[in-house]
């Protein structure tokens, strides 16, 4: 599946109108989530029939295309789902399983995510009804919420794929205007000749991340310029009146920096990433989210964290594209450990080498990264974050004796 992404082009009044189909999609979400939350037991069939409904009940909601609002239904859906799978998997909030408990049930720290009401959704999405392609630049939409036709400024060829392949388009919100997203169902698939080399990385603070064989890729400067940035328009903000239009035009400008810096770290994360997975057959990191949680709860505020998450994504992104293998591993005592005898060297965050008794002496941040990409090696095959899959360990859990968490991500 890949995403284009085209700007809009149209007459204000068009705007309008997509701010009104966004209005309705979110008022279908809403209202399935009121619905769930009263009743018992609320099926996604009886969401299904409710949406129908609505329908009848609301002319506005009538307008929007059937296949948009039932997509609506199905974003209420999938936040509800979440909820009940973060349930079952016993998400919690303290952080027992830092210390890894000898519990029975591996326990993933974290909310549950009970499903919230939306009150400044930016999207509507439909699927392959509602709209038409004229041309690969000008898309028109049918329905009776009067969007019309748009002209899509971006460069990528719509024409190349065949117009079944476009199974969702998306109209987005965003800062600084609008947005069309076509969601094409196609399998990209870039054939590499095998490199044989294998890469752990650790990502930091100090460094975007390090690498096993002990280089460090410095944190692109815009980072930090972009806190200061965003710090200075936050306080202008702030210091407007509330219900002003100079509060609106200045959230406005906040928005559009904010639109700029999360662009330029994207791209930054796709390009990392994709040099990375080029040339490496195995790439293997830390899962990030249980890391923050886990490990370092003070600092998972930095503002590292979006451009990991989106360097990971890329990361996975490229590894199913050129065909080569990534693998998230558990953080736990990854700086901790020796990578050469494996003992346990205890150190704190400001203790910049790691020196073991062995006559390992290595940078922490390069001890950490072979520490991953060797549990990497262990563990591929059963691929990634296998071991808080509460499935996996329930079946493997009879055969192993001890503490279930030295004994499965042991070195
Ligand atoms: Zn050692």
């Amino acid at each position: 599946m890949i995403v284009y992404e085209f700007k809009v082009k149209a007459k204000q009044l068009q705007y309008q109108a997509i701010d009104e189909a966004i209005r309705t999609a979110q008022f279908v979400r809403n209202k399935c989530l009121r619905y769930w939350m009263d009743g018992q037991n609320v099926t996604r069939a009886e969401l299904y029939r409710y949406n129908t409904k609505l329908r009848s009940e609301f002319p506005f909601v009538k307008d929007l295309n059937s296949h948009a609002t039932q997509a609506s239904v199905e974003r209420c859906w999938s936040a509800i789902a979440r909820f009940f799978d973060n349930c079952k998997k016993r998400v919690r909030n303290s952080e027992v399983s830092s210390e890894c408990k000898t519990n029975s049930r591996q326990q993933i720290p974290g909310k549950k995510g009970y499903p919230r009401f939306k009150k400044n959704t930016r999207s509507v999405e439909y699927k392959t009804s509602g709209w038409k392609l004229l041309d690969p630049k000008h898309i028109k939409f049918t329905d009776k919420k009067g969007i019309g036709k748009l002209k899509l400024i971006g460069t990528w060829d719509l024409a190349f794929y065949p117009k079944d392949k476009i199974k969702r388009v998306r109209l987005v919100r965003r800062a600084d205007g609008y947005y069309c997203q076509f969601c094409i169902s196609v399998d990209v698939k870039e054939a590499l000749p095998p490199t044989h080399q294998t890469i752990g990385l650790d990502v930091g603070l100090k460094e975007f991340y390090t690498d096993s064989m002990g280089k460090a890729e410095p944190n692109p400067r815009f980072y930090r310029q972009g806190e200061e940035q965003l710090k200075f328009h936050q306080r202008r903000v702030s210091r407007k009146k509330k219900g002003s239009t100079n509060r609106k035009k200045a959230i406005n400008k906040l928005g559009r920096k904010h639109l700029k810096i999360s662009r330029q770290r994207e791209e930054h994360a796709k390009r990392l990433a994709r040099c990375v997975v080029q040339s490496n057959d195995l790439v293997a990191y830390e899962d990030l989210r249980i890391k923050n949680l886990v490990k370092n709860h003070c600092l998972a505020k930095s503002i590292n964290d979006a451009g990991w998450y989106q360097f990971r994504k890329w990361l996975e992104y490229f590894g199913v594209k050129m065909r080569r293998v990534t693998v998230a591993v558990h953080p736990a005592y990854t700086s901790q450990n020796c990578s050469n005898c494996g003992a346990v060297v205890k150190k704190s965050l400001s203790t910049r080498t790691h020196i073991c008794a062995c006559g390992c002496r290595l940078n922490r941040d390069e001890n950490a990264a072979i520490n991953i990409l060797n549990r990497a090696l262990g563990t591929t095959g059963h691929v990634g974050t296998w071991i808080l899959d509460p499935n996996a360990s329930g079946d493997l859990s009879p055969t192993i004796t001890g503490s279930p968490c030295n004994s499965k991500i042991g070195l």
